[in-house]
């Protein structure tokens, strides 16, 4: 019988990616033995509406930047090319559907995102086709998980370094001028460099 294939999904705004996020999707590929991390640029954000984002063929160019070097890390077009609100649950439906029953498809993502997961549209339907890889940092409280829920929702926890990037923090340093030197790689900084981007942020 051929070996089930495991593949980690690293869903995001990456406006711009970080560290934060390449060492959590590295975490999770060796932890969980996945056999590839699929970085999913969001196409129109949903959550994100208080904030203009970045056109997503710039984030999509500096998920693919960032990721280049690593041959067990893939960027997929799915949610860029797809008009309309970004529902993760539709991007996931339509993954399995490509990949047929035997892959494992696991949905990489910050603890605290998990939260928000359980109020998603149509989490319940989500459950069913994924389970849940959530990155913790040392010492952080899961006491706001029910078991229940992390049943139900099938969340696995994993501890990564502790990395307080986060990309709001990086966008304010741009437009500050302050440096945002070793908090992402170096070739997406020059990226952000070269064509202006969060220069005037707010
Ligand atoms: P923003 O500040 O604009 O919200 P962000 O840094 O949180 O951006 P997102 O693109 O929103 O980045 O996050 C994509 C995924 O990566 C989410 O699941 C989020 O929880 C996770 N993530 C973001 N920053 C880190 C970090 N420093 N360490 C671990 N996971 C992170
Ligand atoms: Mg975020």
């Amino acid at each position: 019988m051929r070996k089930k294939l495991r593949i980690g999904i690293m869903g995001g705004t990456f406006d711009p990616i970080h560290y934060g996020h390449l060492v959590t999707a590295e975490e999770a590929l060796v932890q969980f033995n996945l056999d590839k991390v699929v970085f999913m640029p969001t196409g129109n954000p949903v959550r994100k509406t208080h904030r203009k984002v970045t056109p997503a063929e710039h984030r999509y160019l500096m998920t693919v930047i960032a990721t280049a070097s690593n041959p067990d890390f893939e960027v997929s077009r799915m949610e860029v090319d797809r008009p309309g609100p970004t529902y993760t649950v539709d991007t996931m439906l339509a993954l399995r559907q490509e990949l047929g029953p035997d892959a494992d498809l696991y949905f990489i993502t910050g603890a605290d995102a998990v939260w928000e997961i359980l109020t998603w549209k149509d989490s319940e339907a989500l459950a069913g086709v994924c389970s849940f890889i959530a990155a913790t940092r040392p010492g952080y409280d899961l006491s706001r998980f029910s078991r229940d829920d992390a049943e139900r929702m099938r969340v696995e926890f994993m501890e990564v370094p502790a990395l307080a990037i986060s990309s709001t923090d990086i966008r304010r340093r741009v437009a500050e001028r302050r440096p945002i030197r070793y908090l992402l790689p170096e070739a997406v900084a020059a990226y952000v460099r070269k064509n202006g981007l969060y220069a005037s942020e707010a």
